[in-house]
Order: structure tokens, then sequence, then C-alpha cells
């Protein structure tokens, strides 16, 4: 087993970090790591009183939602590239990324 690592044309390597959770007690929904990820592994959720989850328009307004709080969620990990732009970006450090073996 090893890292799975690719080689950059420059001859440099560079090992994706691939997300592997968000603390959803710690988002405060935001938005930013959605907008940044280039492949559209994220998902901004309502939770509703009852813990059910509703899907949220980004630019919605909020006024008459039924949701208590809007929390970002992976949806769809098995696009992430591993470029780490959610976690640079998060200003709540919701994010845990790592390395796969191969
Ligand atoms: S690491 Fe990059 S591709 Fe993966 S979820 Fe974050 S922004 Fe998207
Ligand atoms: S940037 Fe961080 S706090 Fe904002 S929605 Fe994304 S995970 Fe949540």
């Amino acid at each position: 087993m090893s890292t799975y690592s690719v080689t950059l044309p420059s001859g440099a390597t560079w090992t994706p970090q691939f997300v592997q959770s968000l603390d959803e007690a710690k988002c405060i929904g935001c938005g930013r790591c959605f907008k940044v990820c280039p492949r559209g592994v994220l998902e901004l959720v309502g939770l509703t009183e009852d813990g059910e989850r509703i899907s949220v328009d980004l630019d919605a307004d909020d006024d008459d939602e039924e949701y208590e709080k809007k929390v970002m969620t992976i949806a769809k990990g098995e696009l992430c590239i591993g470029c780490t732009a959610c976690s640079k970006i998060c200003p709540k450090k919701c994010y845990t990324h790592g390395a796969v073996e191969v």
C-alpha cells in the first residue's frame, strides 16, 4: 500500500488531500466552501426541529423557511479531487481531509 499521489507537469509530486468529514456542529452554513468547490461535492441543507434535512437554495431568503439551521454536507464525496479549497476558506475549521492509500 502507498499513498495516492500524482506527478505534475513540473515533475513535482502532489498528494491530494480528499475531504473526509465535515463537523456539522461547527458549521454556520455560510456557503463559502460551496462557492469554491470546483467539483460539486458539497450541498447546503436545512435542519428542521425534528432533525429532518431539507434542500436549501444558497441564496434563499431565510425569513419564511421551515428549518432551524443551515449546514453544509458532503453530498458527492466521490467527486472530490483533494484540492482542500473548502478547508482553506472555511472560517470555522469544519473540515477533515486526508490522503488515501492505494
Ligand atoms: S477538497 Fe476541493 S474538490 Fe474536494 S470538496 Fe473540497 S473544494 Fe471540493
Ligand atoms: S465554509 Fe465552513 S462554516 Fe461555512 S458553510 Fe462551509 S463548512 Fe460551514
